[in-house]
């Protein structure tokens, strides 16, 4: 078993709230919501942080971004933000590259 929660998560080998999944990316509710919505954007390729990526990374980092847009537009979210946080002094905790998306609706 992988020792990261997010390649847990992403096996199934850990439980989790799924909002969507596609080929590359999957999107869970964040167990400790820091707003009134509060999902995670995650690929399903193991990339520690946004320190880490490289040019072939490019178009997964565009499917976190689509795929945030995507569930906001079916979620009618009329605003929202997205954030990566980056290392631990960035705010970073779990070592697998995730998107934040907050929103208040
Ligand atoms: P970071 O600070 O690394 O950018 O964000 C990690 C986020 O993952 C935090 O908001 C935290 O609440 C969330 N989180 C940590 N462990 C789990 C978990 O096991 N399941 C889910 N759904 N979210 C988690
Ligand atoms: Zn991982």
């Amino acid at each position: 078993m992988s020792s990261c929660i997010f390649c847990q998560i992403i096996n199934k080998e850990q439980s989790a709230e799924l909002v969507y999944e596609d080929e590359k990316v999957i999107a869970i509710k964040d167990i400790n919501p820091k707003a009134p919505i509060h999902l995670l954007i995650i690929p399903k390729k193991h990339i520690p942080s946004i320190k880490e990526i490289e040019e072939q990374d490019k178009e997964l980092m565009g499917c976190l971004v689509f795929a945030a847009k995507k569930i906001a537009k079916d979620k009618n979210l009329p605003g929202y933000k997205l954030i990566f946080n980056v290392g631990r002094e960035g705010g970073q905790i779990i070592d697998h590259i995730h998107l934040h998306l907050l929103a208040n609706k």
